[in-house]
């Protein structure tokens, strides 16, 4: 007798294999048997008409912080993820001593798209070192299964302190990073996660410490993969950093290179096409690189208290440095605006806003008396009123105490261009930042809309392509053993959907952080069941209740 028998299912296996017609038996927390007419089980589900494949493993979120007060990893598991890898881009919250806690927090609230507040009422600081980071997760549970890089921000922090954001570290602090960095790999990292893109910024425009990282730095951090034989280096690329590097460091090491975030610009349209040929080129001369790239529109939902699309912009430093309501005198300033116009002028290769004022829109108006706007592009409506878009969306901006909410559809638009990037075999699809951003948009659903959208509707690449782009090539390129394929004795993590409307439902607001703040969310569509470790943990789009927290610790990686 099995635990669970799922019967008459189009199986999809994750290896990139044609689907075929298959009954799927579970026992306990494993695959027990795939084949036609198995023996009974405990538990049977009819799934004719339905594809059964692995559960998603999101390579690319930002839960660090999130899991330590909400272990089912809101929303991820019940959009299909069975696996979540966090850290990425080193925004992580271990290593910190306590001392630290309040500057760790205050790099992490914009990248976060939470408040200061919410991360000092939500984090359980029950941990200093990374390892204790990883014994504390593995004691509290969670629901998915989790992996976790060693990251490049909480690592400076921990070795310099405030120095961390300010200059490039000494010999001596390198090697005590570096030292921190095999330990973590020793106890279970899946590897090291930096950035050096000019968007990612803490309070007050403080660069995130890893971008001020040298390449000396640079170089002995990733050095310490290759002398442990271990791990992913992934990165979020700044302009500043060549693919022509990384392929050294990948040489170096003999170490994959996980290179984020490759999304598209029409201001520049051939900028991640030639990334990709690189990286392709690099593969060739057999180094692992990889290209990550995004099946979602970059959508930003945002307020000029927060405006994230504008921070990666040198000249908005003085906005991001005041306090308060001081922005406001800021905004008015005509040489602020005169610089952030003459910025914007020079194209830039990686760079959220580009000067597309008509991919701007007027989401919603504060005051009645402007609902009546609401929908229209900031170009469009500058026009109107024979204005400057820019001096046009801070006047209003003021003129509503800052509280208008603007949305953007900057990057990853043109779905010609996105559709050739899904598809060049040097692309890892991820991206989805779960567990950040959480106020500008919610993409922890970017499998469900691969398979819906990108499959279903536009017939951009085949059912069993997706599958495996969300399941068995993420465990191959980060060494996860046992997931990510239907095969005997792999762990069950499942998901189950009806191929006819699998997708992610529209973004809608919550209040549910710590303290009652908001965050954006969606919900899956089309999906019937997503088993972890054998335990069904999300049903028609659901949590289960009393599911538990079935998911494993992942500490073992393929060398
Ligand atoms: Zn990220």
């Amino acid at each position: 007798m099995y635990d669970l028998v799922i019967r008459g299912a189009r199986v999809i296996d994750g290896t990139g294999a044609p689907e075929r017609a298959a009954d799927l038996a579970v026992r306990g927390d494993r695959i027990a048997e795939i084949g036609p007419s198995l023996g009974p089980g405990r538990e049977e589900i009819g799934a004719d008409g339905l594809v059964l494949c692995p559960g998603i493993i999101d390579t690319h979120t930002h839960y660090d912080a999130q899991i330590t007060w909400d272990p089912g990893v809101t929303p991820s598991p019940e959009l299909g993820v069975t696996t979540a890898v966090i850290g990425n881009c080193g925004f992580t919250i271990a290593p910190c001593k306590p001392h630290d806690r309040d500057l760790t927090m205050r790099n992490l609230t914009h990248v976060e798209g939470m408040s200061l507040e919410v991360l000092r009422d939500g984090i359980n600081w029950d941990f200093e070192t990374f390892p204790q980071y990883l014994d504390f997760l593995e004691a509290a549970g969670a629901v998915p299964n989790i992996a976790a890089f060693i990251g490049h921000s909480s690592l400076r922090t921990w070795v310099m302190g405030e120095e961390a954001t300010r200059r490039d570290a000494t010999s001596g602090e390198i090697n005590e990073m570096r030292s921190i960095v095999l330990d973590a790999l020793k106890v279970g990292a899946v590897g090291f996660a930096t950035s050096t893109a000019g968007q990612h910024n803490g309070e007050g425009g403080v660069p995130m410490p890893s971008r001020l990282a040298g390449e000396a730095e640079m170089r002995a951090l990733t050095g310490a993969l290759g002398e442990a034989g271990r791990g992913l280096f992934m990165l979020t690329k700044g302009s500043g950093t060549s693919i022509e590097f990384l392929e050294d460091l990948a040489a170096a090491n003999g170490r994959p290179v996980m290179i984020a975030a490759l999304l598209h610009n029409s201001t520049r349209p051939d900028q991640t096409f030639e990334d990709l040929r690189r990286i392709g080129a690099a593969q060739g001369r057999g180094r692992n690189l990889y290209g990550q790239v995004s099946c979602c529109p970059l959508t930003n939902d945002f307020t000029m208290r927060s405006p994230y699309p504008f921070e990666g912009l040198a000249a908005w430093l003085p906005a991001m440095q005041a306090q308060g309501d001081e922005v406001k005198a800021v905004f008015a300033d005509p040489e602020f605006r005169a610089r952030v116009k003459a910025e914007l002028e020079v194209p830039a290769a990686v760079r959220l806003f580009n000067g597309e004022w008509h991919k701007l829109n007027l989401l919603e108006a504060a005051m009645a008396e402007n609902r009546n706007l609401e929908g229209q592009s900031v170009g469009a409506l500058a026009a109107a009123a024979d204005r400057d878009p820019l001096d046009w969306m801070l006047d209003f901006s003021i003129s509503e105490n800052l509280e208008t909410v603007f949305t953007a559809v900057l990057l990853n638009s043109d779905e010609a261009a996105v559709g050739r990037m899904l598809r060049d075999p040097h692309a890892s699809i991820s991206l989805s930042d779960a567990g950040a951003h959480l106020t500008f948009f919610c993409d922890a659903g970017f499998g469900l809309h691969l398979l819906g959208h990108w499959v279903r509707e536009l017939g951009a690449l085949p059912l069993e392509e997706a599958v495996w782009q969300l399941t068995g090539r993420p465990a191959d390129i980060f060494g996860i053993p046992g997931r990510g394929r239907l095969e005997v004795a792999a762990a069950a993590d499942l998901l189950l959907f009806d191929p006819a409307r699998v997708g992610r439902g529209p973004a809608r607001r919550v209040h549910d952080l710590p303290g009652g703040a908001p965050r954006l969310t969606t919900s899956a569509l089309g999906l019937e069941g997503v088993w972890v470790n054998g335990v069904k943990v999300a049903e028609a789009g659901a949590a289960v209740p009393g599911r538990g927290r079935p998911g494993r610790l992942l500490r073992d990686f393929a060398a």
